[in-house]
């Protein structure tokens, strides 16, 4: 049985994805952009799993208390370590904060990878990044998804792919009379 990569994260809508593009085209062309459909924002990294590891984490995720959240995307960073140019926010709201956390302790009980960092909300916009950039003109993003998924991380011939292996709603507490 082979493992999986795999991470627990958010889509974007079409809108935002196109809003992120924006982005991209102003961004130097010596820089890999990510293509449209790898765009996406990780919640938790979680390496290679296999799959009773997968089923065990399912099990987890779907017991956790998972309520809508709110975050801002605002920032433009290179990070110099990876290589990638990402716009990141601060993760301000506690239903994010909070599921944050409980995606750390679940990779910490099922004995996956950790983060050695604080959650860090961000989206990479693009690879193979050697500088920062400046003079790019955009608005901040607002994300408000509706479902938290777990992604395979999957090396495809025309490079990675994220197939969804598992999808749950995120509750609207607005909508509970
Ligand atoms: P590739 O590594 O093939 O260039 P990728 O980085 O998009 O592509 P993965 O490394 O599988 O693919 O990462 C999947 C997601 O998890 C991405 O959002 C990536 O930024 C994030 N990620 C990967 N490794 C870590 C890590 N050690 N800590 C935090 N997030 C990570
Ligand atoms: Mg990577």
């Amino acid at each position: 049985m082979t493992d999986k990569r795999v991470f627990l994260g958010f889509s974007l809508t079409p809108q935002q994805a196109l809003h992120i593009e924006a982005i991209q085209q102003q961004l130097p062309i010596s820089v890999r952009q990510v293509p449209h459909d790898n765009l996406h924002m990780t919640l938790a990294f979680l390496g290679q799993a296999n799959n009773e590891t997968i089923d065990a984490l399912i099990v987890s995720v779907d017991a956790l208390n998972k309520p809508r959240f709110k975050v801002t995307l605002d920032l433009i960073e290179h990070w110099q370590k990876p290589k990638i140019l990402c716009l990141k926010g601060v993760a301000l709201d506690p239903t994010l904060i909070a599921l944050a956390n409980a995606g750390q302790l679940i990779a910490q009980q099922l004995n996956l990878h950790q983060s050695e960092h604080h959650y860090n909300p961000h989206i990479t916009l693009a690879r193979k990044a050697k500088a920062t950039v400046n003079d790019v003109t955009f608005q901040p993003i607002l994300l408000q998804p509706t479902a938290l998924h777990l992604f395979e991380s999957f090396a495809g011939t025309n490079g990675v792919e994220y197939p969804i292996l598992h999808s749950w709603s995120l509750s609207d507490i607005h909508s509970i009379k």
